[in-house]
């Protein structure tokens, strides 16, 4: 291993420039699902200009497939000289949606000084066009290398990605007997390397009433105090028992070393009318009252125990409160992801990244989650992790940017990984 790897990558700053441009005007909104096809055609071009064998795969039937927005996804692999190991680069493809307060025209990929702005740029286009330039530099060093490549570039990691990694996944293309190591350049900044996330379940909690005339109250049952209730215990009970837990986890930032919970809406009583009505609101005991909980938590927790706790502090409303009704209804569950710190992959980026910056990197976990969780938990490949530039707090902010800078020392850190992982 020589710097000559480095040299070749500062080389190619004008062709990552635009790249990322070229990646940021392709606006790939989510939701709705807008433009995979034409960013899988770019990437497509771009890769099979280097020798890349390329696959187009339509996750149908995923939440939002349809013939309007197709969840497309493209695999790209080149085979080494010889048999080896498979190192995988993952990249979801889509953006969130734009949002108030740019100064920069979001799909513009407007340069200034060592910045390139966009939706996207940060989270996660520029990690994208890393790992491209990493690649062609590594194989433009290594003609000779052994093993395999794979880049993808894949769908709807921003709402959850079913239509994307997790389809992949299902039809075995993360099987640990095709693919051995996977970078997912997420912006987690360019010296730390992120070992994986914690859980996530999602419910919606109802509360019952009975609807009344509101001058006479008593004649019926009011749904929203029942929730007040609800509110109240988790006040009193759930949250100070979430503060106390802490974990093994590195999870940044600090706030989110314990079990969190976000009360996501809450509504009862009849539907808000639009804000030009100028009717009175009827007068009325709400029947009925609901929220939705997100409720993250920790490797350790089990998340039986996390729905269980909720559970019985509505047991206990029930058993102690007249009238008391309410029903669960589970809308989403993630299973907390954490790879070890001994896995491969996790050696290997750790060394090149001192070689590259000349500091050990630090290890952190997500309080949210990512792709990662099918990686490991549909494709049980358990040597994952996410690696790339940017800054995370960037992330679907305006003006989120992405530093040309970081951009080429992380490409150096992953094409010196994979001289660590296919070369002889
Ligand atoms: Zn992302």
């Amino acid at each position: 291993m020589t710097d000559a790897i480095f040299r070749r990558i500062d080389d190619a700053r004008d062709d990552l420039v635009t790249l990322t441009q070229d990646l940021i005007r392709i606006p790939t909104l989510n939701p709705p699902g807008e433009n995979y096809a034409a960013i899988c055609d770019y990437l497509d071009k771009r890769l099979s200009g280097s020798n890349f064998e390329t696959t187009w795969i339509r996750a149908e039937g995923a939440p939002g497939d349809s013939d309007r927005y197709p969840r497309w996804n493209l695999i790209a692999r080149r085979e080494g000289k010889s048999g080896g190991d498979c190192v995988h680069f993952n990249s979801h493809t889509d953006v969130v949606e734009v949002g108030h307060g740019w100064t920069h025209e979001p799909f513009g990929g407007a340069v200034e000084g060592d910045r390139i702005y966009g939706r996207g740029s940060c989270d996660m286009k520029g990690g994208l066009a890393a790992s491209i330039i990493a690649v062609d530099a590594f194989i433009a060093e290594h003609p000779d290398y052994h093993g395999a490549i794979e880049i993808s570039g894949t769908a709807d990691e921003e709402s959850g990605g079913y239509g994307g990694v997790a389809h992949l996944a299902e039809h075995g293309w993360f099987d640990p007997k095709r693919v051995q190591h996977v970078i997912i350049p997420e912006p987690l900044n360019k010296d730390r390397i992120c070992l994986g996330h914690r859980g996530g379940w999602w419910a919606e909690i109802e509360t019952k009433g009975e609807i009344a005339h509101g001058s006479m109250p008593f004649l019926g049952d009011c749904a929203v105090r029942h929730m007040g209730a609800v509110l109240h215990a988790f006040e009193e009970t759930l949250f100070p028992a979430m503060a106390a837990r802490h974990t093994e986890m590195p999870v940044v930032p600090d706030g989110a070393r314990q079990s969190t919970m976000n009360i996501n809406s809450i509504h009862g009583g009849q539907p808000e009318q639009d804000a030009d009505y100028t009717g009175l609101p009827a007068h009325c005991v709400p029947d009925s009252c609901r929220i939705v909980i997100d409720r993250r938590f920790l490797m350790e927790e089990p998340i039986e125990a996390v729905r269980q706790e909720v559970i019985d502090l509505l047991d206990d409303l029930k058993s102690r409160r007249a009238n008391f009704d309410y029903e669960i209804r589970e809308i989403n569950r993630v299973i907390p992801s954490m790879t070890e710190r001994d896995a491969p992959i996790v050696t290997t980026v750790h060394d090149a990244i001192r070689d590259v910056l000349g500091q050990d990197p630090s290890y952190v976990a997500s309080p949210g989650s990512y792709d990662q969780k099918h990686i490991d938990r549909i494709g049980k490949l358990k040597n994952c992790i996410a690696y790339g530039p940017g800054v995370l707090e960037l992330a679907h902010k305006p003006d989120e940017w992405i530093g040309i800078s970081d951009m080429l020392d992380s490409a150096k850190v992953m094409a010196r990984s994979l001289e660590t992982l296919l070369l002889p």
